[in-house]
């Protein structure tokens, strides 16, 4: 069994995060993992908005041994270009709303389920055609006033679909440290279809970034190995070692 693990999924002061670039950098250093800042990118004040905020993060985030990246709301309008979130050494997209109805306020009720999870298949395909994401942020994520309930709602044919689109558009399925997503039995049935995996701590502090503790035991529980984990192609500067 061999993981090589790397944080791919951290956020910075750059949008929500408390952390700055440099101290997601030491961690990461301190570790001697391979870190990856993916601040948000949507409309909103907390989040990369424009061009000209992803210009000033991206050359920010550049002058640091990390990969660039952003995570995209795929339940929204993107506003920075194309051609510049291709300049990133990978691309997240996470569903964090719907039709305008933000995933992360526990006030908002969700009735519609089969729409609901239609809905974020549909999300995920509509962008994934434009944006040509490389990793699927936390799948299978539901708005927080279902969360209890998610693993019952998100049946096998639910699955079934989503390990479609990750094949069709290919990009990786994360295993999420901070939200405990997919369960064991989407990897193994994701792995078995040939889909690959990211990790990431989606760390927001800086106690959280390179903490990969739940990611790590279910992919080896899953039998996952190295050839099985997304990988960005670029090298990063010999100072992560
Ligand atoms: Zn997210
Ligand atoms: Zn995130």
């Amino acid at each position: 069994m061999e993981l090589t693990p790397a944080d791919l999924h951290t956020h910075s002061t750059f949008s929500d995060g408390t952390t700055t670039l440099e101290q997601i950098a030491a961690i990461a250093g301190s570790a001697g993992m391979a870190v990856g800042v993916a601040d948000h990118c949507g409309p909103g004040s907390f989040q990369l908005d424009s061009d000209e905020r992803f210009r000033r993060y991206f050359e920010a985030v550049s002058r640091h041994p990390v990969y660039r990246s952003v995570e995209l709301d795929l339940g929204r309008e993107i506003n920075v270009s194309r051609e510049n979130l291709k300049r990133c050494d990978y691309l997240i997209g996470g569903v964090h709303s719907l039709g305008g109805r933000d995933f992360f306020d526990g006030a908002q009720a969700w009735t519609d389920i089969p729409g609901l999870l239609d809905g974020i298949l549909a999300a995920i395909d509509e962008k994934a055609r434009i944006f040509d994401f490389d990793i699927l942020a936390h799948p299978g994520l539901l708005p927080a006033s279902l969360r209890s309930r998610q693993s019952a709602l998100l049946d096998s044919r639910w699955d079934q679909r989503l390990i479609g689109l990750a094949l069709e558009h290919g990009f990786a399925l994360e295993i999420s440290s901070r939200w405990q997503v997919p369960s064991a039995g989407t990897i193994r049935r994701a792995a078995a279809a040939g889909v690959t995996f990211a990790l990431g701590s989606d760390a927001h502090r800086p106690e959280q970034v390179c903490r990969l503790d739940h990611s790590l035991s279910l992919a080896a529980a899953c039998g996952l190995t190295d050839a099985d984990l997304f990988r960005p192609a670029r090298q990063l500067a010999e100072k992560i070692a």
